[in-house]
């Protein structure tokens, strides 16, 4: 109806009463937690440009205004500072649960509050989902496989998850939060979704996560030696974000509870991602090798035919053609940090 504009000031009236959007769907009311960060505010522009209205919450422990700085002003966006940890009172149509730090790096700076972040927020948020009827989706991880034995993994997968290890508060933290999610949709009948993603890159990371994308192309940039952690021949699967978002809202409007893994199966080793990178960046580039963290999962590649065949995604951007769009939005970041520090 394009009418949105002149119905953006009434209130929410709970499923009956929403706004049209175009023809046949209804406006909703979303909240993305974790949206100031970097998946959520790629989430965040999607639906914001499809004509829904977005809350974020965001605590800004690792995310950053900057991510969603285009949308204030924008009538049907609204950014609360707010810890997940604590209750919140909302009235919702989705929650796309996301608040959690996803780098190792961040979320073993403090790994007691990773572990609250993961239970007492998604617990909140369940809670919420459950009072005011709203659909609820889980960025759980493919963390919960652990140092996998089954390559690729597949979801009926268990995993091999150390439960006393530095990453644990991470691993398990996202296994419990996976196990609420299913108690509350089974004893409580929230409709929920759960989603395993894999390694994910793009633009909107932040520059020093200690992702191992992030890290290499600010490297290589910078024209440091990219850091390669032990023999550098471990694998991982590198998905683009906006593949991500895609199965993201096409998990949360399907039919199926899941989990689903969201990842890309092009699998890499560290030292090929780094040829990956030294090729779209700088052919001079040098590798430096430095000791590799605890309990680091030597392979990683999703199995995605359940995606595939029960929510029609599948990823479409390769790492090659993926990184050169995260490489300029870097580019203009590192020269800004420069001029800021007078170089
Ligand atoms: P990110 O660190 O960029 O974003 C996380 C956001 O959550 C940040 O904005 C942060 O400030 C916020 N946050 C953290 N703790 C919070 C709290 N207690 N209350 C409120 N906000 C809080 O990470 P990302 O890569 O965008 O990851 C988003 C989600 O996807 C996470 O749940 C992560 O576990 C999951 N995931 C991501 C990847 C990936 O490769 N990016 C892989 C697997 C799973
Ligand atoms: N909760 C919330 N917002 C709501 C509803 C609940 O933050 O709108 C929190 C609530 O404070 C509680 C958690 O979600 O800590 C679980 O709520 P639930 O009603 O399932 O359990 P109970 O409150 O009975 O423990
Ligand atoms: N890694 C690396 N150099 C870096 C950062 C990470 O070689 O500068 C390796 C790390 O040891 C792991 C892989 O890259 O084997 C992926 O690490 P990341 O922290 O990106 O994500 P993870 O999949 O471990 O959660």
């Amino acid at each position: 109806s394009g009418s949105y504009s002149a119905d953006s000031n009434k209130p929410f009236h709970g499923k009956v009463g929403r706004v049209p959007v175009g023809i046949g769907r209804r406006r909703m009311r979303i909240v993305v937690t974790g949206g100031a960060g970097f998946v959520g505010s790629h989430l965040v522009d999607k639906l914001i440009g499809r004509g829904d209205e977005v809350i974020v919450i965001d605590n800004f422990f690792t995310g950053r205004k900057e991510n969603v700085v285009h949308l204030f002003g924008n009538p049907r966006f609204e950014l609360i500072r707010h810890d997940v940890v604590e209750p919140i009172l909302l009235e919702v149509d989705q929650i796309y649960h996301l608040a959690c730090p996803a780098s190792p790096v961040h979320y073993k700076y403090n790994p007691v509050k990773t572990i609250k972040t993961n239970v007492m927020g998604t617990l909140n948020m369940l809670g919420l989902a459950k009072r005011v009827g709203a659909r609820f989706l889980l960025t759980s991880t493919s963390e919960v496989y652990g140092d996998p034995l089954q390559h690729p993994q597949k979801e009926t997968y268990w995993g091999n998850v150390n439960p006393i290890g530095e990453r644990s508060c991470y691993d398990e933290g996202k296994r419990t939060a996976e196990t609420l999610t299913m108690d509350y949709h089974r004893g409580a009948g929230v409709e929920v979704r759960i989603a395993r993603i894999f390694n994910t890159y793009g633009p909107r990371m932040c520059l020093d996560d200690g992702r191992v994308v992030s890290n290499f192309v600010a490297q290589a940039i910078r024209k440091q030696p990219m850091t390669v952690y032990g023999d550098g021949k471990q694998t991982r699967s590198f998905q683009y974000v906006s593949d991500l978002v895609d199965g993201l809202v096409a998990l949360m409007e399907g039919e199926h509870v899941g989990p689903f893994n969201l990842g890309n199966p092009g699998e890499f080793t560290m030292l090929e991602l780094a040829e990956v990178v030294k090729e779209t960046i700088d052919p001079s580039a040098t590798i430096e090798y430095k000791p590799n963290t605890a309990d680091d999962p030597h392979m990683r590649k999703p199995d995605i035919s359940k995606a595939k065949e029960l929510l029609n995604w599948e990823p479409k951007i390769s790492l090659r053609e993926g990184l050169p769009l995260m490489v300029s939005d870097f580019r203009n970041r590192i020269l800004n940090e420069d001029e800021g520090k007078g170089a």
